[in-house]
Parts: C-alpha cells; structure tokens; sequence
C-alpha cells in the first residue's frame, strides 16, 4: 500500500482506501493508497507552517540548487516513471517522455530565474532627510505568502502535477507545497514525491516544505483549502471544481485566492482569404489541433468562428479530417463519460448540425467530431459555449466579418483566442483583433492554440471563467507572482534587510532606485 507522505514520513492512519485504473485496459491497479486522515492533514499543515520562515529566507542559489536537484531526480527515476505515468493516464510513451522535460525543463527554468534573483521587483527609495516634509528610506520587494497548496490535473500527470509548474513556481517564490495528489495517477504522485523529499533531505531544506496528502473525493481537499495556516492554492481542472475551492476559499475567516485554471473554448477566426488559399491544409490542422491528446488540452480549439463564404467546402475539408483521425484513449471513466454525454448533447441542441462524428466504443477511447451551427442560434444559445473536454469543435458561421465581431461580443473570457488571416486582412479587421484581446490571455495568429511555451512571456490564464484571476498565469515564470506579495521595509537596518534590498545589492539584481533602473 502507498502512503501519505508528510514532511519526509510515510502515513497511513486512515481507514478509506481506493485503487487507480488503467485506462488503456480498464482494469483497477493492484496499488492501494490510503485517504489522509485529519490529523495528517493537520501535521503536513503544520510542518509547512514551520518550514515557511526558513523557506522564505532561503538563498536563492540553494533554491535553484533545489529545484534542479528535483529535476536530476526525477530524470533518475528512468523509465519506470514513464512506464507508471503511461499506465495510469493512458497516454502515449512520446507524450509522457515530453512531458518529462518538460517537467524538467520548467524547474530549470525557475532555478535560473530565482538566481539571477531580479523577479523580486526590487524597489529602492533612499532617504531624503532634507526635503520637506524629508523622506524615509522605503524599500520593497515581492515575499513568499507561506504554504501553498497544488491540485494536480489528470491531464498532464507529470508537466501540471506533483512537481509541475504550480509547485516549481511555489517552491522558486520560498513556499512550502502541499500537494492534493490527483486520484486518477497517484502511484505518478508517489514516485515524483519521492524526488522531491528526496532532495530536501540532500540539501538539508525543511522537512516541512513538502507533502503529498491522497484522496479520492472532496474531503481532503476542502480540508486544505479552510486551513487557516494555508495562503494560496493552484488548481487545474474542471470549473466545478475550481468553483468549489474558490468559494470555499473566499468563506474563511481569513480569504485567500484560489488561482484556478478552469479551461475554454479557445475560439479560432478564420478570415475568408486566408481561408480561401487553405482550405484544405487548415482542417487538417485544425482538426489535428483539436485531436491532440484526445482533446484533453484546455487550448483545444473548441469553437471555430468563420463566415459562410468558403464554409461548404471547408466543412466538407474539416469532415474528412475529423474521419481520418485516431481515436485516443481519454484520461479516466469520468472524463470520457463527461465527453460522451456533453457531446451527444451538444449534437441535439437547436440548430447544431452534425459533420462527423463516429460512434463510441466499449473503450475509453475519444472518438472525434465536428458540427456546425448559425451564429444566430449560437448567439441565443449560450450553453454551446460551453467547455466539451474532447475532440470536439464546432464551427459558428456567419454572414460576414461584421457578424464575427458580434459571435466575439458574446463569447466569454477565454485563455486564448486564434485569428487566420492574411496580412492584408488582419490589418484590415483590426476591429476583431481588439475584441478578441479584450476576452483571452493570449491571442495567436495564424498558429493552433495547443502548445504552451514555459517561457518568461507566457501568460496562461485569461478572463473568467477561464480562470479565477487573469492577473496571473500558470505557466510561464511570472507563475511566481501568485505566490509572493509586495512587503516594504521602511528604515530598515542593512542588516535585517534581505539581500536583494541591501545597500550594497549584493546579488547584483536589476533594481529600481529613485525611480531609475540600475542594472546591477
Ligand atoms: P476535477 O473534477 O476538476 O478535479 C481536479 C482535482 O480537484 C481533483 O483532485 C479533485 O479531487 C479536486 N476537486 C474537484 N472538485 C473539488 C471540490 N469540490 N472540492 C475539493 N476538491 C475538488 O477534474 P478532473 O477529475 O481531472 O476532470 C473532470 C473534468 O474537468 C473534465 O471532464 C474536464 O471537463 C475538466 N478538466 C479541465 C482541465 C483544464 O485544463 N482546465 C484539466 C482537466 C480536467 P478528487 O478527484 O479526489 O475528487
């Protein structure tokens, strides 16, 4: 049996157990893991309590130390990694092995960021005790908040889970995890948990700044969630879920937010000239797009938004593509029956018209589809902007760009948003450009939304319902700044000040000083 892992310690005091499933074979993996009781919930809460002051003092070279040390460890965990993360998600050995460095890639990413050290957004006024009224020294820089807890996704058992984005850019910014292990890959979570104590104990961290508590229902989760030592959760997944956690979150006597990455449609506009020049080399990409992963991206293109010049042949384009594309296995029994039944539903509604959709099978697999409906009914019908977690597109047509512009108006907040267009008119249609900005995160030309660059100009996350807050992202190194808040230190001493705001910038950080930038 697998057990809790608190602050370095295996736990297993609880009576409820549950087994994972493959779902390639849909047969229940003989591992047990144990639900985590009360009070090992209070003792992982309280051991990240305790490891917080440290952690947030912590030199930033020990903490890129750490975090690469993380990635060097779970590189040595091989191919049994790859083996567990491939039974449990059903996915491709190509996709968990990218995943993988990914994985990597983005704690190195975060290693470097924390020791070059200038994302603390160092602030410096000196003192002007001549001027009246005379000035104080004020200086300010982004703190750790305290512990933080990470919901893992089922869709990238490695990339947005145990030591995923949410918890390199927790750990970079100095805050103790405790991370909701997801119950679709929990054998993932135990192995990965392990590279990370693993490196604590190496290093000597805190034994508190990490925990992988099990569940698999709500229990554990809202339990973290209304503990008042806890100052930040992440989350990636449904918008009930998100939901959930963020209301309960706001309930506290003491609030704190919830960074939610709930998903969306992702429309994608496609001009009719552009259209016109590819017709058959965009369904195909479009359809590939929307394949990916059996659909289970939150950047699926799940609406595409085009006017009725070129749409008979490109439906016709589209249609095939969809036949021609393989049928994956989804993550877990909910989601395909999620999709199954959010699919057929949508196939039902007022106006929608069905170009290809091949029938389910026994398995899990994600058969695709593709439908068409009227801007007007789609405008009067605002469930089909509803979010189907699959391979799923539906395509809104229009009479002209005007009426494009209107379907926008009415879409909701978005993560991203794609306009097709040729040079000429994306210029032209400036107008749509500017309304699709106003509801997404990231807005691409000419590219499908699927592949998030973990990069320093990424943003991942966009207006609601999207995402709790749209000030932030999930991916990307500006992922830290949902776990750090401003602190200003007036006339304070040299030395009580952390590094990057003594006198003599001992870290040779970019800083902001009377209002001018001084480079190192
Ligand atoms: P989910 O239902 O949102 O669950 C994600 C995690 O949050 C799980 O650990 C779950 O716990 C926990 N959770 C959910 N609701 C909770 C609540 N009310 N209180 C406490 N904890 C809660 O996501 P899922 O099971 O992975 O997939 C379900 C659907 O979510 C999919 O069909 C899809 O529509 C959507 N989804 C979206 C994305 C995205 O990228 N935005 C990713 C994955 C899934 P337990 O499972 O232990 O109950």
């Amino acid at each position: 049996m697998f057990k809790n892992l608190i602050a370095g310690q295996y736990s297993a005091e609880g009576y409820h157990h549950f087994q994972a499933v493959n779902p390639s074979t849909q047969e229940v993996i003989e591992t047990r893991f144990c639900r985590a009781t009360k009070e090992e919930i209070e003792q992982a809460v309280q051991a990240a309590k305790k490891a917080s002051t440290a952690l947030k003092n912590m030199e930033a070279s020990k903490k890129a130390a750490f975090l690469r040390l993380i990635a060097d460890n779970i590189m040595e965990l091989g191919d049994t990694l790859v083996q567990t993360a491939m039974q449990e998600s059903g996915l491709p050995q190509a996709r968990i092995v990218g995943e993988r460095g990914r994985t990597c890639n983005q704690l190195r990413l975060f290693a470097d960021l924390v020791e070059e050290g200038s994302w603390v957004d160092a602030r410096i006024e000196e003192a002007l005790p001549d001027r009246v009224p005379a000035r104080n020294d004020i200086r300010l820089m982004k703190r750790a908040v305290g512990p933080v807890v990470v919901f893992t996704a089922s869709n990238f058992p490695l990339a947005f889970s145990t030591a995923g984005g949410d918890t390199a850019s927790a750990f970079a910014a100095g805050c103790p995890v405790i991370v909701k292990a997801h119950p679709a890959h929990p054998s993932t979570n135990a192995m990965v948990s392990h590279a990370i104590t693993q490196a604590i104990t190496q290093l000597g961290f805190p034994a508190g700044s990490y925990s992988s508590l099990y569940d698999d229902a709500y229990e554990v989760g809202a339990a973290l969630v209304l503990h008042p030592a806890i100052k930040s959760v992440a989350f990636t997944g449904s918008h009930r879920g998100g939901l959930a956690l963020h209301q309960l979150a706001q309930q506290r006597p003491q609030p704190i937010p919830v960074f939610a990455e709930m998903g969306s449609v992702n429309p994608v506009c496609i001009l009719d000239d552009y259209m016109e020049t590819h017709l058959k080399s965009l369904a195909k990409t479009i359809a590939h797009s929307a394949n990916m992963g059996a659909g289970q991206f939150c950047t699926n293109p799940g609406i595409q938004i085009i006017t009725k010049k070129h749409a008979e042949p490109y439906l016709e384009h589209l249609s095939q593509a969809f036949k021609d594309l393989t049928a994956f296995t989804m993550l877990t029994g909910g989601i395909f029956e999620n999709y199954q039944s959010k699919r057929n539903a949508c196939l039902q509604k007022d106006g929608v018209q069905n170009n290809h959709a091949s029938p389910f099978g026994a398995s899990w697999k994600a058969s695709p589809a593709v439908a068409h409906v009227e801007a007007r009914d789609f405008i009067q019908n605002p469930s089909l902007q509803e979010e189907i977690f699959g391979p799923f597109s539906l395509v809104v047509i229009c009479e002209n760009t005007q009426e494009m512009e209107v379907v926008v108006q009415h879409m909701e907040g978005q993560l991203t948003a794609t306009l097709f267009g040729t040079e000429a008119e994306l210029v032209e249609q400036k107008a749509l450009s500017l309304l699709l900005e106003e509801r997404v995160g990231r807005l691409i030309y000419n590219g499908v939304p699927t592949g998030v660059e973990v990069c320093h100009a990424m943003q991942h996350g966009g207006p609601f319902p999207a995402s709790t807050d749209d000030r932030f992202t999930s991916v990307g190194t500006n992922a830290i700044y949902r776990f750090v808040r401003p602190v200003c230190f007036q006339d304070c001493p040299d030395a009580l000040l952390p590094p990057e705001l003594k006198h003599s910038n001992p870290m040779k950080i970019s800083r902001l000083v009377n209002g001018k930038r001084v480079e190192s």
